[in-house]
């Protein structure tokens, strides 16, 4: 990762993020390519951009030819607006508080409708202002956890007047286990979305996201809604990541020191040494999103070889156990992979006994962040016209 960069963030900060925009345009282009045309590849940037920075990844995104964008909350839709061309689609899957209606209208951002009242209030609105606005239906297919039961949807259905008001652009749901491929639950809620979507002929759907688009065409809708794939994350957990990494997550070096035998670490002294052992301080800690689950089970990384943590995480900072002949290389100043080409951000989240989603939207906001990208090459007037 030497190409030029571009850095936000405190440069002299005890820990960094490097984010590479240009594996993350790959990576959307590898998605995008999957989802075969009429049907479209959009991407969730949800939690600031799954912890990396909404507004970069957003901004790369949009360059790589992306034009939907789903976030959670109003908020962050309305930082979406401020960086993406107008032209972009910004969706709320959240659905809007009462109070945030005014501004999603104003804004051009496009709520995800949850119920049959948060349908009447979107309508009441549009009736108010005498225009259509722009909406999209969520189904719950088996999730539970938003959308119109199949019996609200039937309802709505057939009634009437309601879609002179609101202009569905997609009908969607949301998988549970797309991640296991040979779950029964893909084609039950694949089935029960299909049921609904009968209903509302001619409206166009969403369904997949990083995993459901790697389950085939039956699966894809008309608008793909990746998220973790773009940022790297293995969308199928069973077989090698056909995703680029995206993240390097390093730490410096602040202080070494060698302990003897029967000498401790950290709080509560849980690490006790069994022989002389050369340490290394890292200004890194679980404020900066590293879980304390890792003191009895993560590693830092140096030349490719792994460096257990010893004793509990602290807040700023972890201690790391240096074998030789790496100690010898390591000193104050040298900085220690957390992510990198040793250990993914799914090895790490394994360690930590959690997802590589976790982790990432865990990351904390005092790491320099580093936003990798090469500049583009200008092509010749005519071709550009093309
Ligand atoms: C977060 C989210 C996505 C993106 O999911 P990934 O697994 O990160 O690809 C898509 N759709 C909905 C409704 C979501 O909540």
């Amino acid at each position: 990762m030497d190409a030029p960069s571009h850095r936000i963030g405190l440069p002299h900060a005890g820990a960094r993020l490097t984010v590479d925009l240009d594996a993350l345009a790959g990576n959307y282009r590898l998605l995008r390519d999957k989802v075969k045309p009429p049907a479209r590849c959009g991407a969730a940037i949800k939690a600031d951009a799954y912890g990396l920075g909404l507004v970069h990844v957003a901004r790369a995104l949009a360059a790589a030819g992306c034009s939907d964008f789903f976030v959670a909350h109003i908020g962050e839709g309305l930082l979406a607006r401020q960086c993406l061309p107008t032209s972009a689609a910004i969706y709320i899957l959240n659905g809007l508080p009462r109070d945030a209606e005014a501004d999603a209208e104003v804004a051009g951002l496009t709520p995800v409708l949850n119920s049959l009242s948060q349908v009447e209030a979107w309508s009441r609105r549009a009736q108010k202002h005498r225009r259509r606005l722009p909406a999209v239906l969520q189904i719950d297919s088996g999730m539970s956890r938003f959308g119109l039961s199949p019996d609200d949807a039937l309802r709505l259905a057939t009634r009437d007047g309601w879609r002179d008001l609101l202009d569905i652009r997609y009908i969607m749901s949301h998988l549970a286990c797309a991640d296991e491929p040979g779950h029964r639950a893909n084609a039950e809620q694949l089935a029960s979305f299909r049921a609904v979507t009968r209903l509302f002929r001619g409206i166009p759907t969403s369904l997949a996201s990083s995993s459901g688009i790697f389950l085939g065409h039956d699966y894809h809708g008309h608008l793909a809604r990746p998220g973790a794939a773009l940022y790297g994350i293995n969308p199928v957990p069973l077989q090698p990541n056909p995703m680029q990494p995206v993240v390097q997550l390093s730490a410096r070096v602040v202080q070494k020191r060698t302990i003897s035998v029967g000498g401790s670490v950290g709080y509560g002294m849980e690490f006790t040494a069994e022989r002389p052992t050369a340490l290394a301080t890292l200004s890194i800690g679980y404020a900066d999103g590293i879980s304390r689950v890792l003191g009895r089970s993560g590693c830092a990384y140096f030349n490719q070889q792994a460096l257990p943590i010893v004793g509990r995480v602290s807040m700023d900072s972890v201690v790391v156990a240096v074998p030789e002949p790496i100690a010898q290389m390591v000193d104050e100043e040298s900085w220690l992979d957390i992510i990198g080409p040793d250990q993914s951000v799914d090895s790490l989240a394994r360690a930590a006994g959690t997802i590589g989603y976790e982790v990432l939207t865990g990351l904390g906001v005092r790491l320099d962040r580093v936003y990798l990208q090469r500049p583009h090459e200008v092509l010749p007037p005519v071709l550009a016209r093309n």
